[in-house]
């Protein structure tokens, strides 16, 4: 098994979001995390069907471009009264006919699509964040840790702070959407810590549990 021990790892991404989340979770392990973006490389097709097949395409395009491990993570948002969508779309759903991304109008897709399938009570409109931690080395070995935050989907958005569709999110147990909560209450998270809330926070606590020697 290849181990860490260059303290140096590719941020496999280019989602600005993602990456802030990802530097606020790397920071106190003294890893030099540059992102795939700081490398200047592309962002490869998601072809994949899963969020695991997602994650690898693009950890694995980083590590081999960069000659460094690499983390990637693809997440989604699956809503039980949709069958599980957008998942691996998530992104997707945001896409503009100009090639950018709108969370405003994915959000309310979202919402038209509840609304469709008459999906009006909190148990009736239950959905999760999933996201699955890829780290890929340049040969090809590699390893995935998921997390995942259950909560309801409620409207209209509430919230100006974190990305995506954050403000539509109500985790279970809480009365603030992601949206409302600051980056601490999101995915703040010590070492030594129970449990995280989100679901980035939690598939990367497993993460460094396994692979930086966290409690
Ligand atoms: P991908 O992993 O790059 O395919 O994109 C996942 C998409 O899911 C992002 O573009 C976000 O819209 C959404 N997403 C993933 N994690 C979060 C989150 O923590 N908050 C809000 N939206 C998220």
């Amino acid at each position: 098994m290849h181990t860490l021990d260059g303290k140096k790892i590719v941020v496999a991404s280019h989602n600005a979001g993602k990456l802030r989340e990802f530097a606020d979770l790397m920071g106190p392990f003294g890893f030099e995390a540059k992102s795939a973006k700081d490398y200047g490389l592309s962002e490869p097709d998601e072809t994949g069907t899963t969020f695991e097949e997602n994650a690898y395409i693009k950890a694995f395009a980083a590590a081999t471009a960069t000659g460094l491990p690499a983390l990637s993570d693809d997440s989604g948002l699956c809503v039980d009264a949709l069958d599980g969508a957008p998942g691996v779309y998530t992104a997707n759903w945001a896409e503009t006919p100009d090639g950018s991304r709108d969370f405003a109008m994915a959000m309310q897709r979202t919402e038209v699509a509840l609304q469709e399938v008459n999906a009006a009570t909190p148990e009736q409109r239950k959905g999760r964040f999933v996201a699955v931690i890829c780290l890929a080395f340049p040969d090809g070995e590699a390893e995935y840790y998921r997390g995942e935050a259950e909560g309801t989907l409620v409207w209209p958005p509430r919230g100006e702070l974190g990305f995506g569709y954050d403000p539509v999110f109500l985790p279970d147990g809480f009365e603030k959407t992601f949206g409302e909560m600051s980056a601490e209450e999101k995915h703040g998270w010590k070492p030594g810590q129970p449990t995280a809330l989100s679901h980035r926070a939690r598939a990367f606590q497993k993460f460094a549990k396994a692979r930086l020697g966290s409690p």
